[in-house]
């Protein structure tokens, strides 16, 4: 028994998350936080799946998202956005 106690890891350096402080939503990078506040807290998704409830910040997801759960849907006419 030689040892001396090990010692705290001295691991001191902690992320430092930005919080959002609408939500509380945590976020490593600033942007990330930053495009939060911009386009996402407090605002209702803004691309709706027209099969079904689901809704997207993106509209890059809800494609992800039409091609993944309704891929057996026959292609739908054009898209009339109110
Ligand atoms: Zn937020
Ligand atoms: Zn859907």
């Amino acid at each position: 028994m030689g040892y001396g106690t090990p010692g705290l890891s001295s691991s001191k350096t902690r992320w430092t998350l930005h919080e959002c402080g609408d939500c509380g939503n945590k976020y490593k990078h600033k942007g990330s936080l930053q495009r939060h506040m911009k386009y996402e807290c407090r605002k209702q998704p803004s691309f709706k799946c027209p099969y079904c409830v689901y809704r997207a910040y993106q509209k890059h997801n809800l494609l992800l998202h039409e091609r993944h759960l309704h891929k057996d849907l026959p292609e739908k006419v054009d898209f009339v956005s109110e």
